[in-house]
């Protein structure tokens, strides 16, 4: 038995008590009476309690409650408990979240939390730099009012959250931001912005040099290469040393010319200048184009099969296309000894296409895979240099890939072959009624 029930029997007890001790001396009346005024008393008691909490519930504080008597006085000490611990929990939490909001606007980086309908719920200062958002004002407003930007929209919309978007020369300024979208909780989202306008101007001063070094190498080269090319044609020399390194030096300058030109061809692909021409390709004409130029660089040392499934076209820039492509066929037939195998393919492949080239050649070991597109990675460099590689043309690939929206596929063993795959998603895919739209837009 609990403390309130002990304590109220042992009152009533108590009363009746008193009761059967009046009766005898003062009469049954003054007996029930006197332990109706007991009850009346005890009734009385638990009103002026019940109302002291009413009027302390009206503004509860802990310093406030009230005093009690009996079981009230323990009931009135456990809400104090209560409501200490409830408080010490509030000034936790709000420690808590004021830490977070001060590590939030510490951030050299733009935060702005987005609910589950693109509405702006906080952001940092630097947020409110970057896309001109006031805190005070545009709380509960849709980012995509304050950050216009069709990308950034479509981005959001498809819950697009792959890549930084990069947004250049951002509201009229010099800035250039990264903006990264982030998945978080139920479906809310954060948005990451960073100042990236110091990283892009060096990234531009690397891009002009290089191309600049190139431009200035390339006329240079083209008349060393063509003299160089007429005297060995004509044979011109008696001297024995010089007959012997003419080849070679006709071989070095086309090597530089070939890295001259791959090199200009990157730049451009990176220049920010040169967006991607948008003409209908007839890829299955491409590829047979392709397959007859692998036939003439193979000179009848490898079996060389084409196989086109499908008549899709893409929409994109055919030289850039031709020139992923050729690369890709051309590396397959210079890694790939006499009387190997390549072969050829454009098919359907999920949503999207694919271009493919497989050939039992030397192979690639799994740790190179992921380096290969990097500029100047070759697994084997005396080989590449030996077929005439200038050790971009993956580099290349994956810029014009990149352009299309689409990813390069490797798949590879050592002394078995390779199989590299252009994949394309089926935006890109032209349907025969939509070639002469794009043809018009182009
Ligand atoms: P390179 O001009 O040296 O061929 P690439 O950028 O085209 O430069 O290729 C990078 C490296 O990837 C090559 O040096 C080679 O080691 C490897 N590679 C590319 N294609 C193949 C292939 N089909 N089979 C084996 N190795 C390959």
């Amino acid at each position: 038995m609990n403390g309130i029930w002990r304590r109220a029997l042992v009152v009533l007890a108590l009363s009746a008590l008193a009761g059967l001790i009046l009766w005898p001396m003062a009469g049954a009346v003054a007996a029930l009476s006197a332990f109706a005024a007991i009850l009346l008393a005890l009734v009385l008691l638990h009103l002026r309690h019940l109302a002291m909490l009413l009027a302390w519930l009206r503004n509860p504080t802990p310093e406030t409650i009230p005093q009690g008597t009996g079981a009230w006085d323990d009931a009135f000490a456990a809400l104090y408990r209560l409501l200490r611990q409830q408080r010490q929990s509030e000034s936790q939490l709000s420690a808590t979240l004021k830490d977070f909001q001060r590590a939030g606007e510490a951030m050299p980086d733009g935060l702005v939390i987005l609910d589950e309908a693109d509405r702006i719920e906080w952001c940092n200062p630097r947020a409110e730099q970057h896309f001109g958002i006031d805190r005070g004002r545009d709380v509960g407003q849709s980012i995509t009012y304050l950050v216009r930007h069709p990308q950034f929209a479509a981005n959001l919309q498809a819950q697009n959250y792959s890549e930084p978007l990069t947004l250049r020369q951002w509201r009229g300024t010099d800035l250039t931001l990264s903006v990264q979208l982030v998945p978080y909780g139920d479906r809310e989202k954060l948005v990451i912005s960073r100042d990236v306008t110091e990283l892009e101007r060096v990234e531009t001063v690397r891009r002009d040099f290089i191309a600049n070094v190139s431009h200035e190498l390339r006329t240079p080269l083209t008349v060393l290469c063509g003299f160089l090319e007429t005297i060995a044609d004509t044979g011109a020399s008696d001297n024995e040393l010089l007959r012997r390194s003419l080849p070679l030096m006709v071989d070095q300058a086309r090597r530089m010319q070939r890295l001259v030109d791959d090199l200009l061809t990157l730049s451009r692909l990176e220049s920010a200048g040169n967006p991607l021409r948008e003409e209908p390709v007839n890829v299955p004409d491409l590829v047979r184009t392709l397959y007859h130029d692998a036939l003439t660089l193979s000179a009848g040392k490898h079996r060389i099969s084409l196989n086109v499934e499908c008549d899709d076209w893409l929409a994109g820039a055919e030289d850039e296309l031709r020139s992923a492509f050729s690369n890709l066929v051309s590396n397959a037939v210079r890694y790939t000894p006499d009387a190997g195998e390549v072969a050829i393919g454009w098919r359907r492949e999920g949503e999207g296409a694919v271009f493919s080239v497989r050939d039992s050649g030397i192979g690639i070991e799994p740790r190179h895979i992921p380096r290969l597109t990097e500029r100047f990675y070759r697994v084997d460099r005396s080989r590449s240099r030996e077929t005439g590689g200038t050790g971009l043309g993956l580099a290349i690939v994956k810029h014009i890939l990149n352009r299309h929206q689409a990813r390069l596929e490797v798949v590879s063993e050592p002394g078995r072959g390779s199989r590299f795959g252009a994949v394309f998603p089926v935006q890109r895919l032209l349907a025969p009624e939509h070639r002469a739209q794009v043809a018009q837009s182009g």
